[in-house]
């Protein structure tokens, strides 16, 4: 997999990534995909008019909830919290509230959205790092918990915190453990812009006082990064953050923090079909590094994301051309940077596998050809897969980006004013397929009025 990288300086996948066909039955994400890609072409889920859309797996994301809540069993009191930017639609967070789930949300929102799926207040965090006192306001009148980031936003807490107030308060902090392949995904690094940052000349002893002047604040926060951060890492924020709890807590002479979120970041395995690392890893790393972690005197908070919901999804689009470019062949589909943004715009933190299958949505055979796989938008860097052997695609085929079930077709991006794609939710049932709405593709009037529609005369009579 060599490169004519259209991103001057960052390698074409670095990671070689197997292509993961062709695959029948239900073993495998290649054989599920290509039921549920069937059942939505003969259903009309997946049409010339909307040629791209995101579908979500219900019974795996059930599993994998069941599969966290196992992992944490040994731990008496814990909160497992779903971080709403990795899958912000109203119908999953319901669906992860039932099972027993809160909502993280850094946004109000994220908040909306976690409150509208009918998630209790008081299991709910607010983490994010430009809370205005509006915004804080309301989440201590709601009773919703939240970590401040910094000392200054513990300043505007004791000014707005009403009596009597129902929400747990902690505070974030940055153990500076140090960062994973991905410095956007780094958010303990000396440097990184949340939370207090530990090692910092008198920090800790300001974060002493912060909490002896304050017996209300309870609980302490980190989240130590997210994809591309090794388990032992995190681990070590972790234990670092529950050695600060012990040693505030054995100053002040009292237990007065009695949680620890301890964020979410668990990576994604996105090369084939095996979850790795488990949650059973990650707690299996927590207990070696913070043997005291899971022994009950401190509530615990999890917030993650990305590993309840990456391998639950996928993203199906049309071929709409397949063409000829310096010797390169390119299948031109309708999935690209509006959403598989990172993938594109970081071709190489974040490479997908695709699969090739038919216009009826049959697994593609035939001789791999090292092929791009391009998207729709007009900037020449709009391409998710570059150089990868597939079958050769043609007009009318499908491709599927696999593990896309979370921060992909959830979250996409308005570049081309592309409508966001529609998000089904399916079970397999046997073989039987059914599908529920999850979101709809937006409009061209949606388009439309989002994009100032009801202005149009604005700037015109300015002057
Ligand atoms: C993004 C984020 C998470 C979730 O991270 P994942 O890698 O998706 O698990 C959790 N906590 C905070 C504070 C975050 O910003």
């Amino acid at each position: 997999m060599t490169s004519h990288s259209p991103h001057p300086g960052v390698p074409a996948d670095p990671t070689p990534t197997p292509t993961a066909q062709p695959a029948v039955g239900t073993s495998t994400a290649a054989g599920r995909a290509g039921l549920v890609l069937r059942h939505a072409l003969d259903e009309g889920l997946l049409t010339a008019r909307e040629p791209v859309a995101g579908f979500l797996d219900t019974d795996g994301v059930r599993e994998t909830v069941r599969a966290l809540h196992t992992a944490f069993a040994p731990v008496p009191d814990v909160l497992h919290t779903f971080a709403v930017k990795a899958s912000s639609l109203v119908p999953v967070l319901r669906l992860l509230t039932g099972l027993g789930m809160g909502c993280e949300v850094a946004s109000p929102g994220e908040l909306r959205l976690a409150l509208d799926a009918g998630c209790d207040p008081s299991r709910i965090v607010l983490d994010s790092p430009a809370k205005t006192r509006e915004e804080i306001a309301e989440a201590l009148a709601l009773g919703v918990a939240l970590n401040a980031d910094n000392l200054d936003e513990l300043d505007r807490i004791d000014a707005l915190r009403p009596d009597g107030c129902a929400s747990v308060v902690g505070l974030r902090v940055n153990p500076q453990v140090g960062g994973g392949s991905i410095g956007a995904m780094s958010t303990a690094t000396a440097t990184s812009k949340f939370g207090v940052a530990l090692r910092d000349e008198g920090a800790r002893e300001a974060v002493h006082r912060a909490f002896a002047r304050r017996p209300w604040l309870t609980r302490l926060h980190a989240h130590v990064g997210s994809q591309g951060c090794p388990l032992e890492l995190i681990a070590e924020g972790v234990a670092e953050t529950y050695r600060l709890a012990e040693e505030i807590n054995e100053r002040l002479g009292r237990r007065q923090i009695t949680g620890l979120d301890i964020g979410g970041g668990l990576p994604v395995n996105f090369a084939d079909d095996t979850v790795r690392p488990t949650f059973d890893d990650y707690t299996a790393a927590l207990r070696a590094a913070v043997p005291g972690l899971f022994d009950g005197r401190y509530g615990l908070v999890t917030e993650f994301g990305r590993s309840l919901l990456a391998k639950n999804g996928f993203i199906a689009a049309r071929v709409e051309y397949a063409k000829e470019a310096g010797g390169r062949r390119i299948a031109v589909t309708h999935a690209g940077a509006q959403t598989a943004t990172r993938t594109v715009l970081m071709p190489g933190a974040w490479p997908l596998r695709v699969g090739a299958f038919d216009a009826q949505g049959h697994p593609k055979t035939g001789p791999d050809v090292v092929q791009d796989v391009a998207g729709p938008c007009c900037f020449a860097g709009d391409v998710v897969a570059e150089a990868r052997p597939l079958p050769a695609l043609t007009e009318g085929d499908h491709v599927v980006l696999y593990d896309t079930g979370a921060y992909y077709f959830s979250t996409p991006w308005a570049y081309n004013s592309l409508p966001r794609p529609a998000v089904h939710g399916y079970v397999l049932d046997g073989g039987q397929v059914r599908c529920a709405p999850v979101r709809d593709a937006q409009t061209l009037d949606e388009i439309a009025a989002e994009s100032g529609a009801r202005h149009a005369d604005a700037l015109h009579t300015l002057r």
